[in-house]
């Protein structure tokens, strides 16, 4: 095999990870002046990431970013290719033989651990596992017990809000949506009456966004209700609220709701604030009830972080039969690449891997190997954001492209002869359409824009894998 200068062909980069940052990576790439060739792995059958498999169903406008993802995925120089997980199927030697540079953007789909005592308990889940559940997944299991009156999620950001809104909604208001049959089956059976979300500090350090709360209240099932004795801020949550205008918005919403009379709406979401999660309470090896530490404002103001609040010794104990965990995603190791275990991300600057952090230059880095999204920063912010973080990895890639070295096999049928003499059925971006179209057409007869495919065979037999 002949090796050809990088300079005479378009360059070869494979991106792992077809969520939002991956596709806006590559979206980025072909925006630039480079001649580029993108092969975009991914390990599930259908790309878009946790647009498809994060986002609550009732969020249609949100997963309608997958039309303007579309876009990018239509372009020439792109090729999808899933049902492939880096690690297992494909290694980092392998894609250094066919492409130039490496692009790493495999975000994050596990839950971060909370270590109080209680957590193995039945009835005690993380939340990206009910994500996922309520969301189609097709690795997890297909049903999900919701026989629990009284549930408690632990958290106040978007994902704990979304699993509390799920879980106080009826099945019926959620079949509109593209829920699977089986999630349907299981919302209609959920006995949820109460739900009690929880978070360690104030309304002012609450970090949902305005947009996701005031959604809570649009239910005609759901009944939102904050107690006025969790109203406070200090100094520094004033002065928050002078300088953001979403913490305001979030904090006057929060009042507004704490002094309005309590309506008759059938299920009852209720918001505590200053309560820390100190212990889930078994009996039986079951969930029987969550014991809170009381907290209060330390003076310090600081609304970002941790800190902010200190325990005042007064336990409360609530009665409730499940307890969600929705304290942030984790990302996973990937193999054969540097871990930040601590942060959860893939050691980088500005998206290039750090290999030797006492190096200086080129060096420091692993050559011609970048992160991007979640992997790169951590799990926080929304889709939007990882079109910033896509600019920035590129634009460090591109700077280093001229000292990168050629890949062995460039040619467009290696990798995909690579992978066929594996035996792995990989599914294409004309893939994608045949089982886009598949899930609509399950939707209309009962007027819904789509009934999402959960079995991986079903999603693949959809797909015709290896079919352009
Ligand atoms: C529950 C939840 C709800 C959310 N709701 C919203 C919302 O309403 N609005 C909003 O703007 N943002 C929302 N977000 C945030 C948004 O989902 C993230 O900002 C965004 O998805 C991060 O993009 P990413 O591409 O880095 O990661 P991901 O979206 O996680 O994409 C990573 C991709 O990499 C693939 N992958 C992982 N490992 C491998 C491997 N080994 N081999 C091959 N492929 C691999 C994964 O399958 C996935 O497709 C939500 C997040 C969560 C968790």
């Amino acid at each position: 095999m002949t090796e050809q200068s990088a300079a005479d062909r378009p360059l070869r980069i494979a991106i792992v990870g077809a969520g939002p940052a991956g596709i806006y990576a590559a979206d980025a790439l072909m925006k630039s002046d480079a001649e580029v060739s993108i092969d975009l792995f991914e390990r599930m059958p259908a790309p878009f990431g946790l647009i498809r498999y994060g986002v609550a169903p009732d969020h249609p406008r949100i997963k309608g970013i997958i039309t303007a993802l579309h876009k990018v995925l239509d372009k020439p120089q792109v090729r999808l290719l899933g049902n492939i997980d880096y690690g297992t199927d494909i290694t980092l030697d392998d894609l250094r033989t066919f492409y130039d540079a490496v692009i790493f953007s495999t975000g994050a789909n596990a839950d971060r651990a909370l270590g109080i005592p209680g957590i193995g308990l039945d009835g005690s889940y993380g939340a990206a596992d009910f994500v996922s559940w309520y969301d189609g997944h097709p690795d997890v299991p297909r049903t999900w017990p919701l026989d629990a009156e009284k549930v408690a999620v632990l958290g106040v950001g978007n994902v704990a809000l979304d699993v509390a809104r799920v879980l106080a909604k009826t099945g019926d208001e959620l079949l509109p949506t593209e829920i699977p049959p089986n999630v349907y089956a299981g919302l209609k059976a959920n006995k949820a009456l109460e739900v009690h979300v929880f978070g360690r500090r104030g309304p002012a350090q609450a970090k949902f966004t305005p947009l996701e709360l005031r959604e809570l209240d649009h239910s005609p099932t759901i009944e939102v209700i904050v107690d006025p004795e969790d109203i406070d801020y200090d100094e520094g949550s004033e002065a928050a609220r002078r300088h953001s205008k979403q913490v305001d918005m979030i904090a006057n919403t929060l009042e507004q709701w704490a002094i309005r009379d309590v309506g008759n709406r059938p299920h009852k979401l209720f918001l505590h604030f200053f309560e820390s999660p100190a212990e889930i309470l078994g009996e039986d090896g079951r969930v029987v009830g969550l014991r809170t530490e009381r907290t209060q404002l330390d003076g310090t103001g600081n609304v970002k972080g941790t800190g902010n609040v200190k325990g005042t010794g007064t336990f409360k104990e609530w009665d409730v039969q499940a307890v969600y965990r929705a304290v942030g995603y984790l990302s996973q190791n990937l193999t054969n690449l540097p871990f930040d275990d601590q942060a959860g991300t893939v050691p980088n600057e500005a998206g290039r891997v750090i290999g030797d952090e006492n190096a200086d230059g080129a060096d420091r880095y692993v050559p011609a190997t970048y992160v991007t999204g979640w992997i790169k920063r951590g799990p926080v912010g929304l889709i939007g954001h990882t079109k910033g973080d896509a600019n920035e990895t590129v634009a460090c890639l591109l700077d280093d492209s001229a000292n990168f070295t050629p890949a062995e096999r460039p040619e467009l049928d290696a990798v995909t002869e690579f992978l066929e003499s594996k035996g792995i059925p990989f599914t294409t971006w004309q893939g994608w359409y045949r089982l886009d179209a598949h899930e609509r057409s399950l939707g209309e007869p009962e007027g819904r824009e789509r009934v999402k495919v959960v079995e991986r065979e079903d999603m693949l037999r959809a797909s015709e894998p290896h079919k352009v």
